[in-house]
């Protein structure tokens, strides 16, 4: 059987492995202590399951350095994330802000607050903006056109990302016309059963990755991504995770530990661990060589100096909040979540400081998708 380490050279290689490899490099990373209901075990296949070795830990993380270094090099480019909104029409199980959240303090920004932010941001060096919100359908399109077109005009030189969940082609269309540049959207999961369990039945899998299609169809870059270890995640799940990537090709993925929220009924699930996320990022560097990865807030949430780790994993972006501080508590999809902290966009030399200590720099620039083909 193939070692840990040439699997991994295969990789750097080939972008590519067979299910049975990607397993070997999946199956230790994860906890796998949660299934669902009903579910069998995995067969724990001899081989798949001795823990990473520090040595091959440190062997991905080099190689995927070396990666991303060829095609963006030692930079990393900051997103300013605008939390708009957290009411939400959906009962997504380990989101805190679903609908069914009672317990949740909603609030929404008007269109001068959220221009106010961007406004905040770019004094700060911002230049892409993160609009990110539950649906909430009490913004229509037409005032998302709103805001879109106010910020692309009060600053012609960022990028507008959307992070408004699914809608329907046409609403997709009028956004990018509007100046829309790229959207967020993790598939969450690509196995069925695991959907389900995730989300309620008024949400389908197909629907959610058909509408990453339709966006990049329109021109967005696309982001997709899913949690690590999220309740009753299975390693073939995350394969299926990658297969579904590898054929989608986004531009940014997305990949964060689950972390629970006290007031949903997955309160009592473990979280993600570190490790897993990090050998997650770095499997995903060596795939995918040309995606921006951003080193998550939940990733510095579950490890005072995760996202410097997840920047040696093979990260390279990371999304600093600038919602107005007395939202930010409120927009919380999970317990602990940083909000006040060198995570705030206000602390932006705090944040220059954990980036230079792994030896990268903030770029203050759009940070477009850079492509080698
Ligand atoms: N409504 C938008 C934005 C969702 S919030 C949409 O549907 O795309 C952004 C991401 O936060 C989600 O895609 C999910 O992967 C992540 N998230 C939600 N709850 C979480 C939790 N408990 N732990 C970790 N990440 C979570």
């Amino acid at each position: 059987m193939a070692s840990r380490i040439n699997i991994i050279n295969k990789l750097a290689k080939n972008r590519d492995l067979t299910d049975e490899e990607f397993l070997r490099l999946i199956y230790p990373a994860c906890s796998f202590v949660n299934r669902m209901p009903g579910e069998e075990g995995s067969l724990d296949i001899p081989g798949r399951i001795e823990p990473w070795t520090e040595n091959e830990e440190r062997h991905l993380y080099l190689k995927a350095r070396e990666t991303v270094e060829k095609v963006y090099g030692k930079a990393v480019y900051l997103r300013g994330l605008i939390e708009f909104t957290n009411y939400c029409k959906n009962g997504c199980r380990y989101c805190g802000i679903n609908k069914g959240n009672i317990r949740a303090e909603r609030y929404r920004l008007n269109i001068d607050e959220i221009l106010s932010c961007c406004n905040k941001g770019y004094e700060l060096g911002f230049r892409t903006f993160v609009l990110q919100g539950g649906e909430d359908p009490y913004y229509t399109d037409e005032m998302i056109c709103g805001i879109i077109s106010l910020i692309k005009s009060s600053h012609p030189d960022c990028a507008v990302t959307l992070s408004i969940g699914e809608k329907e082609r046409e609403s997709y269309q009028a956004y990018f016309d509007a100046g829309a540049d790229r959207y967020l959207l993790r598939e969450e999961t690509s196995d069925l059963k695991h959907y389900h369990f995730l989300h309620p039945d008024t949400l389908s899998m197909e629907h959610r990755q058909n509408c990453l299609y339709t966006l990049k169809s329109i021109g967005y870059q696309v982001g997709a991504g899913f949690m690590v270890e999220s309740p009753g995640q299975r390693p073939e799940h995350i394969l299926k995770d990658l297969r579904f990537m590898q054929e989608l090709g986004p531009h940014m993925i997305g990949v964060g530990p689950f972390i629970p929220h006290k007031d949903t009924c997955f309160a009592y699930e473990p979280q993600g661990s570190l490790k897993s996320t990090l050998h997650m990022l770095g499997i995903l560097r060596l795939m995918f060589p040309e995606v921006l990865l951003p080193a998550t807030t939940a990733l510095g949430t579950i490890d005072e100096h995760g996202r410097e780790k997840g920047l040696l994993a093979g990260a390279n972006v990371i999304m600093p909040n600038l919602s107005p501080s007395d939202v930010r508590g409120k927009y919380l999809l999970y317990d602990g979540k940083l909000c006040t902290g060198d995570e705030a966009a206000e602390h932006r030399e705090g944040l220059v400081r954990r980036v230079e200590s792994v030896g990268c720099h903030v770029e203050q620039t759009r940070g477009d998708h850079i492509s080698m083909a």
